[in-house]
């Protein structure tokens, strides 16, 4: 398959081939030719199968096509995302597809004075990227209706779930014209997760990508067992291999990330802390010195990692495994990205063991246990 049999207009083939995408990812072939349709969707895919593209295609070419005869500007799409991170990286996504288009786009979320953000409202755009709270907050001061809205995408919804957003949705649902196309975006179904869908999709056409216990097929993985005062020394003496080029490194604590980032420091590795406690200026600075590659290493939390998105990303390191399975999965898809091999190293102390058996039951595979390193764990 290729873009060019998705009936996807010239002005957008000819972007895909400068951000250097050539065949589209199952998601993006399954999806866009029901979305040029007209239809709603249901896709059950993570971050890492393609699936901004997939949404944003259809949505952009289905606006320039009006783009003759209306001349509104008002806003037509709305994309909702759970984080900031998430939010920027849709819009840069936007911001390479649309490169031929005359369709405009503006990103907005919470955080940082709403002054830019209202002044790129003011002058008018096509496509709204948002989080859900700053949303609100400008939808309440006037500054944004939903009236024109023929195109509506809630990304991450369980993730939007799990941070306790369900309100917030609903009252931004709730003011959504009827008439409109929706999108709905999740990397894991439940009973919650279908209710909402149903409040939101009529008659939706549902691809499934990569189910969560297989997206880990492309990264190889290995274990660690260590005890836990010896994981930092771990990590340095990983990171004196020249191979581990880009590492993101997971801590549980925003304290234990900005202890690690010191002490790498400390001995010469370039590497910065990303998480809540951080503002969101450096936040960004973080995440745009580790995608140019002037920071080697990147330590981040789970939440501050969402929408972490780095091309050929060699290295993820599980510092601490985290409680939850999926979110391992969650973890390691960030390496191993469109086609690329990825290495993910898990450090393993006693009290962690447990999570360890649930995270192979979740991937039903066995993970390799490195035994020769020089700080070898007693379990
Ligand atoms: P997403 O799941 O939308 O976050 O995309 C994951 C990564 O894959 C991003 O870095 C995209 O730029 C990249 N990507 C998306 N579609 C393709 C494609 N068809 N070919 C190559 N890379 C892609």
């Amino acid at each position: 398959m290729k873009f060019q049999e998705l009936n996807l207009i010239p002005a957008l083939l000819q972007a895909l081939n400068e951000v250097g995408y050539e065949t589209p990812t199952p998601i993006q072939a399954q999806s866009i030719p029901a979305l040029l349709e007209g239809r709603d969707l249901f896709g059950c895919a993570q971050t890492g199968t393609g699936k901004t593209a997939a949404f944003a295609l259809p949505i952009l070419q289905a606006i320039q096509a009006t783009k003759q005869t209306d001349k509104s500007k008002t806003i037509k799409a709305l994309i909702l995302a759970p984080t900031r991170e998430l939010a920027i990286q849709i819009g840069e996504n936007i911001a390479d597809y649309s490169k031929h288009l005359s369709v405009k786009h503006a990103v907005i979320f919470g955080g940082v004075s709403q002054h830019p953000q209202t002044d790129a409202l003011r002058r008018g755009l096509d496509i709204l990227v948002a989080t859900p709270g700053r949303l609100l907050d400008l939808m309440q001061q006037g500054l944004i209706s939903l009236n024109s809205i023929e195109y509506f995408v809630l990304d991450e919804a369980d993730r939007m779930l799990d941070m306790g957003f369900i309100n917030d949705i609903k009252k931004v649902i709730a003011k959504l014209p009827a008439k409109r196309q929706s999108l709905f975006f999740s990397a894991t179904i439940s009973p919650e997760i279908n209710k909402l869908a149903q409040t939101l999709l009529k008659d939706p056409a549902f691809v499934k990508v990569t189910p969560i216990s297989s997206t880990a097929e492309l990264v190889a993985q290995s274990v660690y067992y260590v005890n836990k005062e010896d994981k930092r020394a771990l990590l340095r003496h990983i990171l004196k291999n020249p191979e581990v080029e880009h590492a993101l490194v997971f801590t549980r604590t925003k304290h234990g990330a900005d202890k690690i980032v010191k002490e790498l420091k400390k001995v010469g590795i370039n590497a910065e802390a990303i998480h809540g406690n951080k503002s969101q200026n450096a936040r960004e600075r973080a995440l745009n010195g580790f995608k140019n590659r002037t920071i080697r290493v990147l330590v981040a939390t789970d939440i501050a990692s969402r929408g972490i998105d780095v091309d050929q990303l060699s290295h993820v390191i599980n510092f601490e495994l985290p409680e939850v399975a999926e979110t391992y999965v969650h973890r390691i898809g960030r390496t191993g990205r469109a086609g690329h091999q990825g290495i993910a190293l898990s450090f393993c102390s006693n009290d962690e063991i447990s999570y360890l058996k649930s995270i192979r039951k979740l991937i039903n595979k066995d993970i390799q246990i490195v035994e020769s390193h020089p700080f070898l764990g007693k379990l």
